[in-house]
């Protein structure tokens, strides 16, 4: 069903006024993890004094360490929905438990499912049967084409709202925290009729990448960018290295803009 040999056209997906997919590139930018009110409306403000309309913050964080912060769970879906409605946003968020999704679609616009849940069946199917779009990230090892089928079990519950988005992939390769397998965006884009995103935070690990990594992704075709902001992100409490403070988003904002006006 995601196969472009089914269906030649984009798949385009409205939110909040905004269309992702073959559109104008469209950015998802937000904090790691929900911390508080006062933390997510911070950065509500910046985002929306961009004019920009999405955003993300994780309420459910599947750490690596049992002993890392968690993620507020329910709370932090409520924190997203306030802030959501104050400041004329779409939220994003990560859902990690099936029998959550139910429950979550009355606080957030986007369901995501994260890396290491690519292959959670369970869950795919329980969001393939929200009525809610869902931002789908590629596992921490996949294969483009097992990337693909996962894609593949929303979709055959019925939802086919599904954003496809690069975030790296485990090589043996240090100097990143993952590698970002850029070849994939124009992959994914011929082969499924989804959009593509890249998520630049995630994949490089790093705050000095994530200019030069979006620039390629939007150069080599993505629908859209995800990096994650914060107020401080010294003391935020996962992602500290790279997420953008305030000036480091402005800069980095700036500096995209600029890059799509003369591409
Ligand atoms: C995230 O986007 O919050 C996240 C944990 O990313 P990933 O699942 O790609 O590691
Ligand atoms: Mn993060």
């Amino acid at each position: 069903l995601v196969s472009r040999k089914k269906k030649a056209e984009d798949t385009i997906i409205e939110l909040n006024g905004e269309k992702i997919g073959n559109s104008k590139p469209q950015f998802i930018f937000g904090p790691c993890a929900v911390e508080s009110y006062e933390q997510v409306a911070a950065v509500a403000e910046q985002i929306q004094a961009k004019g920009l309309k999405l955003m993300r913050g994780g309420a459910y964080k599947p750490r690596t360490s049992p002993y890392d912060f968690q993620g507020l769970g329910l709370e932090g879906l409520q924190i997203l929905k306030r802030v959501a409605d104050e400041y004329g946003l779409a939220v994003i968020s990560e859902i990690v438990n099936p029998a959550h999704i139910e429950e979550a679609v009355d606080y957030i616009d986007v369901i995501q499912i994260g890396a290491r849940n690519m292959q959670n069946f369970e869950l795919l199917k329980a969001a393939g049967s929200a009525n809610k779009p869902v931002l789908l990230k590629r596992g921490l090892a996949a294969t483009i084409d097992e990337f693909i089928n996962a894609a593949e079990y929303i979709m055959a519950q019925g939802n086919g709202q599904i954003i496809l988005c690069e975030r790296g992939i485990r090589t043996y390769e240090r100097a990143t925290r993952n590698t970002l397998d850029i070849s994939a965006v124009p992959i994914l884009k011929q082969e499924t009729h989804l959009p593509v995103f890249v998520d630049v935070t995630h994949s490089t690990g790093r705050r000095d990448l994530l200019l030069p990594t979006a620039k390629a992704a939007l150069a080599i075709g993505a629908d859209g960018v995800m990096a994650e902001v914060h107020p401080d992100p010294a003391v935020a409490l996962s992602d500290s290295a790279q997420q953008m403070d305030f000036q480091q988003f402005d800069a980095f904002y700036d500096a995209i803009q600029g890059f799509l006006n003369v591409h």
